[in-house]
């Protein structure tokens, strides 16, 4: 039997806004987000895009949804192949010992384990299917045992014109001027095997996945046709999230891939993004040894979530006076106003401000100021 009260005072759907669009979710919500390739330390811009993610997570709880999070790990990759051969280690023993380092830097960052973490070493098989279902639909081609996606409508859909198309293709690994492609736009589903790389039979002789097509691989595999909200750094936006959502829409027929894009603004050190071979990391684990966790995801969390922004040290003493303030109010027995809690609700559901929430709570005190802790996983 139907309880009229009960469905009359049923809160409507939870109606986030993500990048200035609506995103209605009744109980689930289906997440991924690009996770790491574990072949170096974790530093404070790996950190800032997991952290905002968890933040997602919570405030997405807040309002009565469930998300479920996949966080892949790009243990097979062209970077990684390089360092563990620097460390002279085979690249799966390399790979696991830089991935324990990571997920103890997140868990001391109070950042919550997702619930899938696929390996893109055990996707092997779903790749070479995905290769397999983009030729049956002509999206793909195989030349001299690898297999290329056809890129242009992924690249002309960015908006980018064809010279920064081509730029960041060779900056991330894209090998544009590989002479097997029709296109230089084309990308690698399948790369023909190397010496120096991982190997695995596949239909057209030895080889392994390519970047974007192991991530559409992993998405599609623990989420079915599409996702909710595709989450990764700001950096990520072309070619890597391009390609994954082309991919994944030209093999299921289904499109938008994603509901929702959550792209985390890069963390730069005065003006620079971070970068092992710039030489200006700056590391989770150092930041910890006199900061709490607290201050440093405060800090991270304090500002427009796909804002790019430059590190400083003053940055971070700022957020532990901030978050001293917030603490204190949330001591007081007293709220200047009755509305605070649903405010500062009200202010995470829309595009997470955290700025504003933060201000709605260390003026009202009390309550609202214990709930933006708890939401922020901040206590
Ligand atoms: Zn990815």
């Amino acid at each position: 039997m139907t309880d009229d009260h009960a469905v009359a005072a049923a809160p409507g759907p939870a109606a986030p806004v993500l990048a200035g669009r609506r995103v209605p979710m009744l109980d689930r919500a289906r997440i991924y987000v690009c996770g790491i390739t574990p072949y170096d330390v974790t530093h404070l811009g790996h950190a800032a895009t997991f952290v905002w993610v968890d933040a997602l997570d919570r405030v997405l709880r807040l309002l009565g949804v469930e998300p479920e999070i996949c966080r892949n790990v790009t243990d097979v990759d062209d970077v990684l192949d390089a360092a563990a051969s620097r460390a002279s280690a085979p690249y799966d023993a390399f790979a696991a010992i830089q991935q324990f380092h990571f997920e103890q830097d997140l868990a001391s960052l109070n950042v919550r384990p997702p619930q899938y973490e696929p390996r893109a070493h055990r996707y092997i098989e779903h790749v070479i299917r995905l290769a397999q279902g983009l030729m049956a639909v002509g999206r793909a081609y195989e030349r001299n045992g690898s297999v290329y996606f056809r890129g242009l409508e992924a690249a002309a859909e960015a908006g980018l014109g064809r010279a920064e198309v081509l730029r960041l293709a060779a900056e991330y690994a894209g090998r544009p001027d590989d002479p097997a492609k029709d296109d230089p736009l084309d990308a690698a589903v399948w790369q023909a095997a190397e010496p120096g790389h991982p190997a695995w039979d596949s239909p057209w002789g030895p080889g392994r996945p390519g970047w974007h097509a192991e991530c559409a691989a992993m998405a599609l595999s623990a989420f079915g046709v599409g996702v909710d909200v595709h989450a990764g750094g700001n950096d990520l936006r072309f070619p890597h999230h391009a390609y994954h959502s082309a991919m994944a829409e030209a093999f299921t027929g289904v499109s938008p891939y994603a509901r929702a894009w959550f792209h985390v603004g890069v963390v730069t050190v005065d003006g620079v993004k971070m970068a092992k071979s710039v030489g200006n990391l700056v590391l989770v684990g150092d930041l910890l040894a006199d900061h709490t966790p607290a201050a440093l995801r405060l800090m991270i969390l304090d500002r427009p979530w796909a804002q790019d922004w430059d590190y400083s040290a003053a940055a971070l003493d700022a957020a532990a006076g901030r978050l001293g303030d917030l603490y204190r109010a949330a001591g007081r027995t007293h709220e200047a106003s009755p509305h605070g809690a649903a405010e500062v609700r009200r202010l995470l559901a829309a595009d997470l401000n955290v700025p504003a929430a933060l201000e709605v709570a260390i003026e009202a005190g009390g309550a609202p100021a214990r709930l933006l802790i708890s939401t922020l996983g901040l206590g």
